[in-house]
């Protein structure tokens, strides 16, 4: 059986209310989740009686606070399994680490006439900082297909390999569809041909206990908001031999060896790619964030959120005129569509009743042209979701349909 985490959990979010008290049923955690107490605290004392910068004060408070900094890199680096912590990169979120590994390793690696893969279902921003480089390098995009249930077809991935493919860059669980993919067997498609895997892993890291060694993959990025920590903070993890050979993307302060007129040095990873002051507050909160999930284990949030997902399209499955996506093993994201109902109608009506879904393209164009609908309905669970908010979801859909006649 299902371990719910959400009866003892719910109490530690402040956000889980609306303005008047009354549960707020939030159904949005693939966009952002809500912050723990622990969190909120951490953020408040690192903003407070603790702040200081980091690296280079000779005062008590600034070393301090460094090691906070550097303790968050740490923790990072474990909760994911990183061989070190130089292999662990602070950045704003999962775009700006992908914009990173585009603009550093992507500019020096890619050239004209190699080809880069990415598939159907990318979020926009695994889509755009590749044709950025392609439109600079000349180099080629290829689009791998789904299979009829909405994952990642790895057959197909395997057929569109070639020699001059030089990087594979895939969803670890889509933010649309909540499909799972499976990244050793990409991984191991990938270097087949030597190509390299970067995994968007903004909705796994959540949701899935993460080892970098056993998935493969040579990037990873994530953003800390949907892992229950603040806004404003994101990791790129890579190996260590891949990011020693990348070159610098922004300059500045902190990120040099040594700065003359003539020429400057750089430091090595991970400063070489931390431009200015660092993300300090955000990176100490972040660590509270992932102490917080990691008390709950993520492997149980897994199998709470995925139970509630298979739950909550086995209802609409029953009612009448609704159309679900995706495949049935989802990683507690559920995407779907009423008959006669356009989405953002559905959202409007459900927040009259205290119901938060989210209604759009979920910077997934290029899917929903695939799926056929400008846009779809996303139910998307967090380790706090429970039946309440199944119940309270479909009594707003039922309501709803009956507006819609
Ligand atoms: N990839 C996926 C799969 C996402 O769900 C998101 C956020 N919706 C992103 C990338 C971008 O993350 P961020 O906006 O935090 O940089």
């Amino acid at each position: 059986a299902t371990l719910s985490p959400a009866a003892d959990v719910r109490a530690d979010f402040p956000g889980m209310v609306t303005g008047d008290g009354a549960p707020w049923h939030y159904l949005d955690t693939a966009a952002t989740a809500q912050k723990p107490q622990a969190v909120i605290d951490a953020m408040t004392r690192a903003l407070g009686v603790d702040y200081a910068t980091v690296h280079r004060g000779v005062y008590g408070r600034s070393a301090q606070m460094t090691l906070g900094y550097e303790a968050a890199r740490r923790r990072v680096a474990e909760f994911i399994g990183a061989k070190g912590e130089d292999e662990v990169i602070f950045v704003r979120g999962a775009t700006e680490a992908i914009n990173l590994v585009a603009a550093s390793w992507g500019m020096a690696q890619i050239g004209e006439g190699d080809r880069i893969v990415l598939s159907m279902l990318e979020h926009h921003s695994n889509i755009v900082p590749w044709q950025m480089v392609a439109e600079r390098t000349g180099a080629q995009i290829d689009v791998c297909p789904l299979t009829e249930d909405g994952r990642i077809d790895l057959g197909a991935l395997e057929a569109m390999m070639t020699p001059r493919t030089r990087l594979v860059a895939l969803a670890h669980v889509s933010n649309v569809l909540g499909s799972v993919l499976d990244a050793r067997a990409a991984a191991d498609i990938a270097h087949s041909v030597g190509a390299k895997l970067l995994l968007d892993g903004c909705q796994a890291a959540p949701r899935m206990a993460l080892d970098m060694a056993a998935l493969g993959c040579d990037f990873y990025a994530l953003s800390g908001h949907k892992l229950y920590g603040p806004t404003g903070i994101g990791v790129l993890w890579a190996r260590e031999e891949i990011l020693g050979a990348m070159p610098p993307w922004q300059g500045g302060g902190a990120m040099i060896d040594r700065v003359t007129f003539e020429k400057t040095t750089y430091a090595p990873p991970p400063q070489r790619f931390e431009a200015g002051t660092p993300i300090i507050t955000e990176a100490i909160a972040l660590h509270a964030a992932i102490d917080y999930v990691a008390a709950l284990g993520p492997d149980r949030l897994l199998a709470h959120e995925a139970g509630l997902a298979r739950q909550l399209r086995d209802e609409l499955r029953a009612l009448n005129s609704v159309t679900l996506f995706g495949p049935e093993e989802s990683a507690g994201i559920v995407s779907f569509a009423i008959e006669g109902v356009h989405p953002h109608d559905l959202g409007t009506i459900l927040d009259e009743e205290n119901v938060a879904i989210r209604a759009g393209h979920h910077c997934a164009q290029p899917l929903m042209d695939h799926l056929g609908v400008p846009a779809t309905a996303r139910a998307s669970f967090g380790l706090y979701s429970d039946e309440n908010d199944i119940a309270a979801l479909l009594r707003g859909i039922e309501r709803t349909q009956r507006i819609f006649g």
